[in-house]
C-alpha cells in the first residue's frame, strides 16, 4: 500500500533518476499535528480596490496566530497569499490579481497556500458575474503550477457571510487541507446565524455526538479518530463481519462500536432508536460506507449493480429521511456525504460506483436548502485517490496514474478526507452548505 515510487524519489539514487529522466517528483506534503503553527510562514494579506474582506480576513488571520505582511519583503519565505478580490466587479479589474500575485507566486513556501476569494458569480449581474467566475480559471491555474506541496483555493463569500468564513480559512491556511488543491468553496447567508464559534478551536467538536459508517477501517476509521480528536463521542457502525477491527477503533477513540448494515430493512429504525436512547441524538452524520463491484456496464450482473447503487446511496437516503424525519439529528447538525471523482468524471469499469457516487452530490443538491431551514447543513467530499485497502486492489500501471496524475504527483492519506470532513462538522461551518469539495491533490481526472 506504500507509495514506494515516493519513498525512492527521496533517496540519493532516486533523486538522480528521477531529475535525469523528468520524472514526477512527489513533494512531502506538511501534516498537522496538534500544537504546530499554522503555517510556515507569514501569510501575506492584500486586496483589490474596494473589497469586503479585509477586515475579516486580518482578524480571523490574528486569531488563529498567523503572522500578517501586508508589503512583500526581501528574501521572505511565504505560508500563505491571501487575496480579497471581491473588489474586481468588471472583468478589466482582473489585473488586480496578476499586480498582486506575479512579483510573490515563487517566494511561497513548501506546502504554502494561496488563498483567493470572492462573491459567488450566481449572485451578482453582468460584468461582475463574468469578472467574479473568471477568478476560478485563475485560482485553478496557480493551484496546477504551484510546487513543493503548496495548494490553491478559491472561497466565495457571499455579502453578508464574512464572518462566517472563519473555520473555513482556518481549515485552508493550516495543514489540516494538505491533500485538497485546486478548489471552489462556497459560503452562503443561510447558516450565518447558527454558526457558533467554538470555545476552543482545537475541539470543536466538544460535547457532540459523531455517527459515522464502515468506520472500522481506512476512510472510516481515520474520520472516527479525527472527530474524536476534535471532542466528538463517536458511533463507529459497520457490517458485523467487522466487529473485531470496529471495536479495535471504538476502543481507541473512546466512541461506540454499532455493529448493523445499513442496507438491512430494519436499519433505520435500529440506527434511530440506539442514537435517541444512548447519546439523545445526533450532531454528525458520516455516510462514509461504500463499495465497489468493477466490470464495465456489458459484462456487470444486475446484483453487482443493485448492491453497489443500495450501500452507496439507497440506504444512505433512508437514514436519511428516518433521522430528520423523527428529529434525531439536532439543530446545527451536519451530514456529510462521501462521493468520489468517479463520481464526477466518470470511470470505466464503475458504471454503477460512479452512479452511485454522482448520485450523492444530487443528495446534498436536493437536501442543502431543506436542512439550512433547520439551521442544519449538508456537504460531501469527493476523495480521489486516497492509499487504503480499496485501491490497495487497483491494478499496478493504473493506480500508478491515479497517484501521479495529479498536481502533488501522490496519493492522499485517509486522514486528509477526514480532516475535510471535520471542517465540515465543526460547528462554526453553518454556512457552508451545499459544497462538495474533492480531496485529491487536484487530480487532473474530471479536473
Ligand atoms: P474500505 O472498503 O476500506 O471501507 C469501507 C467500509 O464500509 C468497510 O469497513 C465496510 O465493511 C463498510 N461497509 C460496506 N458495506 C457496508 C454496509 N452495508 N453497512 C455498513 N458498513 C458497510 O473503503 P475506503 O477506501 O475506506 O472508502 C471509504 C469511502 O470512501 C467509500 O464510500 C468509498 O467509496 C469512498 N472513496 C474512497 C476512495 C479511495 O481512494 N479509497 C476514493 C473515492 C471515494
Amino acid at each position: 500500500m506504500a507509495d514506494k515510487y515516493q519513498q525512492f524519489t527521496t533517496t540519493p539514487l532516486g533523486k538522480l533518476v528521477t531529475s535525469k529522466l523528468g520524472l514526477p517528483k512527489p513533494p512531502v506534503l506538511r501534516r498537522y499535528r496538534p500544537g504546530q503553527p499554522p503555517l510556515d510562514g507569514p501569510a501575506l494579506l492584500g486586496a483589490a480596490p474596494d473589497s469586503r474582506l479585509e477586515k475579516t480576513l486580518t482578524g480571523q488571520l490574528g486569531r488563529a496566530g498567523i503572522e500578517i505582511v501586508r508589503e512583500p519583503g526581501e528574501g521572505v519565505r511565504y505560508g500563505a497569499l491571501v487575496f480579497d478580490a471581491t473588489g474586481i466587479t468588471d472583468p478589466t479589474h482582473l489585473r488586480e490579481l496578476y499586480s498582486f500575485f506575479h512579483p510573490v507566486i515563487r517566494d511561497i513556501g513548501p506546502s504554502g497556500r494561496v488563498v483567493v476569494l470572492g462573491t459567488p458569480p450566481e449572485l451578482v449581474d453582468g460584468r461582475e458575474r463574468i469578472a467574479q467566475r473568471a477568478l476560478e480559471g485563475f485560482t485553478r491555474t496557480v493551484g496546477k503550477e504551484l510546487k513543493r506541496g503548496a495548494t490553491a483555493q478559491l472561497v466565495y463569500v457571499a455579502e453578508g457571510a464574512e464572518e462566517a468564513s472563519e473555520s473555513t480559512m482556518r481549515f485552508l491556511l493550516s495543514a489540516k487541507s494538505a491533500f485538497v488543491a485546486g478548489q471552489v468553496i462556497r459560503i452562503g447567508t443561510a447558516g450565518t446565524k447558527t454558526a457558533q464559534a467554538p470555545a476552543d478551536w482545537a475541539t470543536p467538536l466538544a460535547g457532540k455526538t459523531a455517527l459515522v459508517t464502515g468506520a472500522s477501517r481506512g476512510i472510516g476509521a481515520a474520520i472516527a479518530e479525527v472527530l474524536a480528536r476534535d471532542g466528538a463521542h463517536v458511533v463507529a457502525l459497520d457490517i458485523p463481519a467487522q466487529g473485531g477491527d470496529l471495536s479495535a477503533v471504538a476502543n481507541r477513540v473512546g466512541g461506540t462500536a454499532l455493529q448493523l448494515d445499513i442496507t438491512a430493512d430494519d436499519a433505520p429504525r435500529k440506527l434511530a432508536d440506539h442514537l435517541t436512547q444512548r447519546h439523545g441524538g445526533v450532531d454528525v452524520v458520516v455516510h462514509n460506507a461504500g463499495i465497489t463491484r468493477d466490470k464495465t456496464l456489458g459484462k456487470m450482473s444486475a446484483a453487482a449493480w443493485d448492491s453497489v447503487l443500495t450501500v452507496n446511496l439507497a440506504a444512505q437516503l433512508a437514514v436519511n429521511d428516518t433521522l430528520l424525519g423523527e428529529g434525531v439529528l439536532h439543530g446545527n447538525g451536519r451530514i456529510v456525504g462521501v462521493s468520489s471523482i468517479a463520481g464526477i468524471a466518470g470511470n470505466v469499469g464503475q458504471a454503477n460506483y460512479a452512479a452511485s457516487k454522482a448520485g450523492v452530490i444530487g443528495m446534498v443538491d436536493d437536501a442543502a436548502e431543506k436542512l439550512a431551514e433547520r439551521g442544519c447543513t449538508i456537504n460531501a467530499v469527493a476523495p480521489g485517490f486516497i492509499e487504503t485497502q480499496m485501491t490497495a486492489q487497483v491494478p499496478l500501471m493504473i493506480r500508478e496514474f491515479g497517484r501521479r496524475l495529479s498536481s502533488l504527483a501522490q496519493g492522499g492519506l485517509p486522514v486528509d478526507v477526514a480532516e475535510t470532513i471535520a471542517w465540515y462538522a465543526n460547528p462554526a461551518s453553518s454556512a457552508v452548505n451545499g459544497n462538495v469539495v474533492r480531496v485529491c491533490g487536484q487530480g487532473f481526472l474530471g479536473a
